[in-house]
């Protein structure tokens, strides 16, 4: 048998509380070279319980971490960015934590040592120069030595080039290394890796840190307001809203919530009522696709679509590894399926062992229980919200 562990050619190394993580063939090892300021009052490296705080010191220096929240929480791109910024920071630093949207989780268990929370910029207004005032207003309220973002396409990547640019910030994208003395990013088309000073605003791509921390930040919620400038009748940008669509016209790399169905699904008109009840987007296994239930572009999989969604519910379907190379970037799985060992219940966040049909009936029951107890079609149009709340 094979042990040896793969290489990423693109990310072959993390960043982690111990240093960076090289990972060659049949072995981990932390490279000396790169040793963060990492402040444990015990010296021991990992903790499980009461982790001890990163440092109680008085702040001469300030580190700030800008992102969106989605619904109360930080994505783990945003975690491993606030990751970065805490474990650079010395003991005179303090790691502040601006959020844009209402954010409900433990700000000091990611690192930050005060949080400063825009509830009004929720992910569904598109307020790109109200964010970029707020950002500007908070740099201009504590001075942060470095801003760090992560380099996403939904808001935060757009929100620092845009500083950057508007600040005349020096700017590094695309970072996968960085400690308190350098950042680096594969340049021209990844043929070459370009090493500089921390600058102005760092940022992060994914995947690059460890976002586990073997301390605490202070996690003081601290009140600001941000009054910004009412938005001109003249601005450059107009918010037209969110336009509702049938999820079924979605394209399902899009899509927030997905129902898919496989060979265990005998019942497809009642599968496909399920999914425009929930709001959620229809995939399907290749199986499913092969049999002429679903169109091919339904199929999700190595030959098929890869999704992100926040929920994916998998009814009837194994979990063939194909399979789950579409689905890996999903981030709550629910599997309905007859069979506990299925490869699909080591992937899912909840496993329901049961008949797809007769879950199926059940939750379109339920719907249309629901339906009419409020009078109103849209009374499951939550159960996204629900089922991530009971996995959260
Ligand atoms: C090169 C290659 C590329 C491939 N690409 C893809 C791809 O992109 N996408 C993809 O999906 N597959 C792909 N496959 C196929 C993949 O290997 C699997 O064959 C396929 O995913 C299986 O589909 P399935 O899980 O729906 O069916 P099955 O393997 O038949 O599994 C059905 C599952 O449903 C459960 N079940 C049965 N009846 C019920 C019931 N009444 N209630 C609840 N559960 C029930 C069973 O316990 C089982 O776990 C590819 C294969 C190859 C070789």
């Amino acid at each position: 048998m094979n042990n040896l562990k793969r290489i990423d050619p693109r990310r072959p190394f993390t960043i982690t509380a111990e240093g960076l993580k090289r990972i060659t063939l049949g072995m981990t090892g932390v490279a000396g070279s790169m040793e963060f300021a990492a402040h444990d009052s015990t010296g021991s490296a990992h903790r499980e319980h009461a982790k001890p705080r990163r440092t109680t010191a008085a702040a001469q220096r300030v580190l700030l971490v800008a992102a969106h929240a989605d619904r109360g929480a930080l994505d783990d791109h945003a975690r491993q960015t606030l990751a970065a910024a805490a474990l650079i920071a010395d003991t005179t630093t303090e790691v502040l934590l601006l959020v844009f949207g209402e954010f409900t989780g433990d700000a000091a268990a990611l690192g930050a040592d005060k949080l400063i929370e825009l509830p009004m910029f929720d992910r569904r207004v598109f307020a790109p120069l109200d964010e970029l005032n707020a950002l500007a207003a908070c740099v201009a309220a504590y001075a942060p030595a470095h801003i760090f973002l992560p380099d996403n396409a939904t808001g935060d990547g757009d929100l620092g080039r845009r500083y950057a640019a508007a600040a005349n910030a020096s700017v590094a994208t695309h970072v996968v290394e960085i400690d308190a003395a350098h950042v680096a990013a594969y340049i021209q088309t990844n043929t070459a890796f370009a090493v500089r000073a921390l600058p102005e605003v760092i940022l992060l791509a994914p995947n690059a840190v460890d976002p586990k921390l073997p301390f605490v930040g202070a996690g003081e919620r601290v009140v600001w307001r941000f009054d910004g400038e009412p938005a001109s009748p003249k601005s450059i940008v107009r918010d037209l809203g969110i336009e509702e669509i049938d999820a079924a016209q979605l394209a399902l790399e899009e899509a927030d919530f997905i129902v898919s169905a496989g060979n265990g699904v005998s019942d497809v008109p009642a599968f496909e009522r399920l999914a425009a009840t929930l709001g959620a987007a229809i995939g399907a296994s290749r199986v499913a696709v092969d049999d002429g239930k679903f169109t091919r572009d339904k199929q999700i999989g190595a030959t098929g679509k890869t999704v992100e969604a926040s929920v994916y519910i998998a009814f009837g379907i194994s979990g063939a590894v194909q399979h789950l190379q579409g689905i890996k970037d999903c981030r709550h799985v629910i599997a309905v399926n007859l069979d506990a060992s299925a490869p699909i219940a080591k992937r899912a966040n909840l496993t329901v062992i049961a008949d797809a049909q007769e879950t199926i009936a059940a939750l379109n029951e339920a719907a249309e229980a629901a339906r009419t107890a409020r009078g109103t079609g849209a009374a499951l149009l939550n159960s996204k919200a629900v089922a991530e709340g009971a996995l959260a």
